[in-house]
């Protein structure tokens, strides 16, 4: 469904990503982990096209997109949840979650506004608020609920568990997988590499913009490299 070829992206003189490829097949949840600075972010925004690579190639479904603006990236079915939300404030929950369907014409809305009120409940309750008031936790179901309204077959998540407690943390986890089961593809990148290893069919570990681990997510939990960089032993 995506696949990265040989993937290189400057900021002016600094490279952040060094010659990258992974791919990420249909139905699947595959996580990039790594430590901060590692390139993960960057990767990221360049597959959504907010950031043009130096060079190497971006397919989605056997299209190169390596050119196309993010716009009609998304109309493709490639959304992004951004690092930190960025929910729309002085909107509220339910403008939000109209702005993640603005480029859709067809029949099914209503459907899907329900759909997203039954994964994310507190959504429902909260329609009319104000989404800047809504907490950390209720903030990154609103920004995945309006990446959802935008029906994507290929769902980028950044750090979804970032500066969220334990419990709302396993919950987000196990709407990803529920997400994930309901058929759309995944690619999930996370610091919190246990989480995200053990809810991922597979991974990637990226060092300094570099790939130099992969493998299945219970592979990648029980190996002494992963354990003793990111898993505190
Ligand atoms: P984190 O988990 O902290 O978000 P990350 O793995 O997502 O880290 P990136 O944000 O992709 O890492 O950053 C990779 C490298 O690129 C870092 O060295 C960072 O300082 C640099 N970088 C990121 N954005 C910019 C920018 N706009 N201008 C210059 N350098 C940048």
């Amino acid at each position: 469904m995506l696949k990265i070829n040989n993937l290189a992206v400057s900021y002016g003189m600094i490279q952040a990503v060094h010659g990258v490829s992974f791919d990420v097949k249909p139905g699947e949840i595959v996580t990039l982990i790594g430590a901060n600075g590692a390139g993960k972010t960057t990767i990221l925004r360049t597959i959504s096209g907010l950031i043009r690579p130096k060079s190497g190639q971006i397919l989605f479904e056997d299209q190169d997109v390596t050119k196309t603006p993010p716009q009609k990236i998304v109309a493709a079915g490639l959304s992004q949840v951004p690092e930190g939300r960025h929910v729309f404030s002085g909107l509220s929950v339910m403008e939000n979650l109209e702005m993640g369907a603005y480029l859709r014409k067809d029949e099914g809305l209503k459907a899907d506004y329900e759909q997203v009120f039954e994964k994310f409940p507190v959504l429902k309750e909260r329609r009319n608020q104000d989404a800047a008031t809504l907490s950390g936790g209720e903030q990154q179901m609103l920004a995945m609920g309006r990446a959802l309204m935008s029906k994507p077959k290929l769902l980028l998540l950044d750090e979804p568990s970032m500066g969220l407690a334990p419990i709302f943390i396993k919950e987000i986890f196990s709407i990803i997988q529920e997400i994930n089961a309901q058929g759309t593809t995944v690619l999930l990148i996370e610091q919190n590499a246990k989480m995200a290893l053990s809810v991922a069919h597979r991974g990637y570990v990226l060092e300094t913009g570099k790939i130099v681990l992969s493998g299945t997510g219970a592979e990648l939990l029980d190996s002494e490299e992963v354990k003793k960089a990111y898993l505190g032993g």
